[in-house]
């Protein structure tokens, strides 16, 4: 199977299908490793390392820096928008906020700046849904 110039071995497709199984975490080379392992699939770290620089020259995946040291990898979907992560700072879940929702900011940076937007990546940092409600939770329990 021949993808854009990238020769898919079973390894790089491993890699792919838990990108795909993941969404939500945009993984790093060391849990699609560990992922693999648990899955009883025998394949290397530095086999992992090489995959993810395959298939992101071939453009079928994307790395980011989520400012927690590793980079991070997401499936580059067809039609891929440019689009701004929500990171978890509790369970480390990335959500994805459509670029629609920040335009406006976009804008307001050229009117006010005079400033040409080119290539955006925002990260911003907090706690998910569930992992606020934990912390509210455990908050109000301490102060009764
Ligand atoms: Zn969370
Ligand atoms: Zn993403």
């Amino acid at each position: 199977m021949q993808v854009e110039g990238v020769r898919l071995t079973p390894q790089r497709r491993r890699v792919l299908q838990l990108l795909a199984k993941n969404k939500q975490r945009h993984l790093t080379a060391e849990e699609i490793y560990s992922l693999a392992c648990q899955q009883g699939k025998k394949i290397g770290l530095a086999t992992v390392y090489r995959s993810l620089r395959a298939l992101e020259k071939a453009g079928l995946v994307v790395s980011m820096d989520l400012g927690d040291g590793s980079s991070r990898y997401e499936l580059k979907k067809v039609g891929h928008k440019p689009h701004h992560h929500l990171v978890c700072l509790e369970c480390g879940q990335v959500l994805e906020v459509d670029e629609a929702l920040l335009e406006s900011l976009w804008q307001t940076i050229t009117e006010k700046y005079g400033f040409a937007t080119i290539d955006q990546s925002i990260k911003i940092f907090g706690y998910c849904a569930a992992c606020w409600h934990k912390r509210r939770l455990t908050k109000e329990a301490v102060s009764v």
